[in-house]
């Protein structure tokens, strides 16, 4: 593709290694989101009928804070990192240049269609890359915005957008970029890597699964049912890091469930389907195959659907096995499997025998339990007694482990990520040390010595 020939051409120019040339790119940025704001909410509502509080919050304004995070540390985090050298580099100066990959390709998701495609956009500008950008297909009104205010606001041998399907995708894949930040399904961040890998290319994968939730019995119950139910519920459960699922200490399973049901009627009132703010499913095969899943276990909460405008009413399943379709796949859905469990123990070896998750919720007041469980299980990150917080935390870095992904982002994680890390030794040339040169006895005594 002859973009990403001219992106590279134009970065061996060396402009975005200036500081004042990034700062720009981020002030460009933010008054692009500002002057695209209505359409880009229109969008969303047209794609997922996100109401403008849900799109503003978790998509619009998350950039904006993304966009000032970079702005207010850029300068400390462009400038080269001085280190100490040991007593074999007496007289160097060691230092680390903080150096832009060059051209990149971020891949996005449809479920947070505008976050997913500009938070890594604005790690990799403020980092001093070029970077070619490609929307998902599924959300189309969207990607069509974003092609179209990228185009607007900025030159394409800085930013561009390339809409398109998965053969698009796979061509783009095919090409020389210096970097590859995907989001995505677990399926296709293998192709992604497998791709990389003929070019030897670095990559960020940023994928998803089934992140699970234990309630304990120790628990705050109103607290921990309303910030599952919350943490699930935003965007119909079309979230990556959504608790998919819960394990529930028995004694209080029953109870958990009422208090989940409380929650949904807070948040949605009694019939969530007639709630205009409640975010439909992407697509008629999302929605069949969510729904195929209200058969595999009890219903104690809703589970209505309404096939004309894609929408799944907020569900609790229980009497679910972990061998039922809703335990082997992502649910991606408003469907919350409650499972119980007797020991604390018995809920983590269940979880620890899967592959690890994105992120990780326990509900507990003991600190011995809280920390038995954060220190027993891998997971990406997560929270105790919240879901989904850790992700807003500018200062803590959002990525998978394992399964769920490879690589970070957000904040100073985000710099980093789009950064080479480059070492460099100064040396003088004012003492060359013959024992340095010389293969005899004395020689080897004093570089034991040194080393
Ligand atoms: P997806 O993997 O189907 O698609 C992601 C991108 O890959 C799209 O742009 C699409 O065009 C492209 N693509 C699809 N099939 C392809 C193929 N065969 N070859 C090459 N490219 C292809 O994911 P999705 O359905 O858009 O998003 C949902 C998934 O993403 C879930 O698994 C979710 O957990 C995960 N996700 C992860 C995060 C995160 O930050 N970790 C965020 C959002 C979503």
């Amino acid at each position: 593709m002859e973009i990403v020939t001219r992106q590279k051409q134009w970065f061996k120019h060396g402009y975005t290694q200036s500081y004042e040339f990034r700062k720009q790119q981020l002030l460009k940025t933010k008054r692009m989101l500002q002057t695209f704001e209505v359409p880009l909410l229109k969008a969303l509502q047209y794609d997922l009928n996100k109401s403008e509080f849900e799109a503003y919050t978790t998509e619009i304004a998350f950039l904006n804070a993304e966009i000032q995070e970079q702005l207010s540390h850029l300068k400390k985090r462009m400038a080269p990192e001085k280190v100490k050298a040991p007593l074999s580099h007496t007289g160097t100066q060691n230092y680390i240049r903080k150096e832009p990959y060059g051209s990149v390709l971020i891949i996005a998701p449809w479920n947070y269609p505008l976050q997913l495609a500009i938070a890594p956009a604005i790690g990799a500008l403020a980092a001093g890359n070029t970077a070619v950008l490609k929307p998902s297909e599924m959300t189309p009104t969207v990607s069509w915005v974003i092609r179209r205010m990228i185009e607007e606001f900025f030159p394409e041998h800085v930013l561009k957008v390339v809409e398109g399907g998965k053969e698009v995708t796979q061509q783009l894949l095919s090409e020389p970029f210096d970097y590859i930040f995907f989001t995505g399904s677990e399926r296709v961040g293998k192709i992604v890597m497998q791709k990389a890998s003929e070019q030897l290319i670095p990559v960020t994968l940023e994928l998803g699964g089934k992140s699970p939730a234990i309630v304990h019995k120790d628990a705050n119950l109103p607290v921990a049912a309303r910030r599952i139910a919350w943490g699930k519920l935003i965007n119909a459960g079309q979230t990556c890091i959504a608790p998919d699922h819960v394990y529930v200490h028995k004694d209080i399973k029953e109870a958990f469930i009422r208090e989940y049901k409380a929650a949904v009627h807070l948040l949605y009132g009694k019939e969530p389907l007639k709630n205009d703010d409640f975010v439909k499913i992407v697509s008629k095969d999302h929605f069949d195959r969510i729904k195929s899943y209200l058969s595999d276990g009890n219903i104690a909460l809703g589970g209505e659907t309404d096939e004309k405008n894609n929408k799944i009413a907020p569900a609790v399943l229980t009497e679910v096995t972990e061998k039922d379709p809703v335990m082997q796949e992502e649910i991606f859905g408003p469907i919350l499997p409650v499972l119980e469990y007797r020991e604390l123990q018995e809920a983590v070896e269940t979880i620890s025998d899967k592959p690890d998750p994105l992120a990780l919720y326990y509900f507990g007041e003991d600190e011995k339990s809280q920390e038995f469980v954060t220190t027993s299980l891998s997971f990406g990150g997560g929270c105790i007694n919240d879901t989904l917080y850790h992700i807003i935390n500018p200062h803590l870095p959002f990525g998978g482990i394992g399964a769920s992904g490879m690589g970070s982002y957000h904040g100073k994680f985000s710099f980093e990520t789009f950064t080479h890390k480059k070492s460099i030794t100064k040396q003088n040339t004012k003492f060359d040390p013959s024992f340095r040169y010389k293969r005899d006895k004395n020689s080897l005594k004093i570089i034991k010595r040194i080393l």
